[in-house]
């Protein structure tokens, strides 16, 4: 187990949006041009999820509304920045499809760390709605999956894209054994998150152009303490970089190495607590050359301890 796994889909050109899309198939490319120079990485293509695992997380009719487009061919707008076009609905079931395998890799001890490099992004697609970019909530459905395939009973999800998991929050406050803990720039997209709605909720908005002392403060005096409190089986990390502060729709200002150290922090508690095993998904990220670089700052995190 001396590697991290890296589990992407090959279909980052479908889902295409419109050329002036931020949420572009170039993300994919230039993360997996930047982990190919990377030393001690295994690499597996995701596979179609079975549909069975997008129930436990989503209305039946919202995830069959969404799969009953997967031909079409013409671009479709959900929201005003969320669109389904070609191969959209493909590159969602593989996305999700990543997660499961994730879990299974990690919860059958075959790797500590894996990062999903997928797209679309899931973390604002609540029970019966997509949003913000995403389809399916990636992330809670690898959760759930993990949950009651493995018969885990605390999951940690920690989420430091700059902006609120609104879904994410949606979907797991519904069920039982989870703990949502979320740092985000407010005011900004959403707009939610300005509260703890519940005991397995934990929200912490920070002020717009907060940068690297304060985050690491916030972190280290709030965050970090209630992830170990909590004692999880298990971490899943939404993986955004869109808090560095080249981010086009960010409003904090880190830099590509505190990734390195929010990841290095969580490896720690993993390793305090669940023998080291953490699943990270790609969120966010909008500006290309500082997504290669905190993506890279991420994954040299999961190697800390390797
Ligand atoms: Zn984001």
């Amino acid at each position: 187990m001396a590697s991290v796994l890296i589990i992407t889909h090959l279909l980052c050109a479908l889902h295409l949006g419109n050329a002036k899309h931020p949420e572009k198939p170039e993300r994919l490319s230039v993360i997996t041009t930047r982990l190919e120079q990377m030393q001690h990485l295994s690499w597996q293509g995701a596979t179609e999820i079975n549909i069975e695992h997008l129930y436990r997380a989503h209305d039946k009719q919202f995830v069959d509304n969404l799969l009953s487009k997967e031909m079409i061919q013409e671009t479709e707008y959900i929201d005003a920045d969320t669109f389904i076009s070609q191969g959209s609905i493909l590159a969602a079931k593989l996305a999700s499809g990543a997660l499961i395998q994730a879990v299974d890799e990690v919860m059958e001890n075959k790797f500590k760390h894996v990062f999903c490099a997928i797209r679309p992004p899931g973390h604002h697609a609540t029970y019966d709605q997509a949003m913000g970019f995403c389809l399916f909530n990636n992330i809670a459905i690898g959760a759930l999956y993990a949950k009651e395939k493995y018969k885990l009973n605390r999951i940690a999800i920690i989420d430091f894209d700059v902006h609120h998991g609104n879904g994410t929050e949606d979907i797991l406050k519904r069920h039982e054994g989870f703990l949502y803990i979320s740092s985000h720039g407010s005011p900004l997209y959403p707009g939610t998150g300005l509260s703890s709605s519940d005991d397995n909720i934990f929200n912490v908005p920070m002020l717009s152009r907060t940068g690297s002392h304060e985050f690491k403060r916030i972190y280290t005096e709030q965050i970090l303490p209630k992830l170990l409190n909590f004692n999880p089986e298990l971490i899943f990390i939404s993986a955004g970089f869109d808090a560095h502060e080249k981010d086009p729709l960010g409003n904090l200002r880190l830099r590509a190495n505190d990734y390195q150290w929010i990841t290095e922090q969580i490896v720690d508690v993993a390793e305090a607590t669940c023998n080291g095993k953490i699943i990270s998904t790609l969120e966010g990220g909008y500006d290309l050359e500082a997504l290669a670089n905190s993506v890279e700052a991420h994954v040299m995190g999961l190697q800390k301890d390797m």
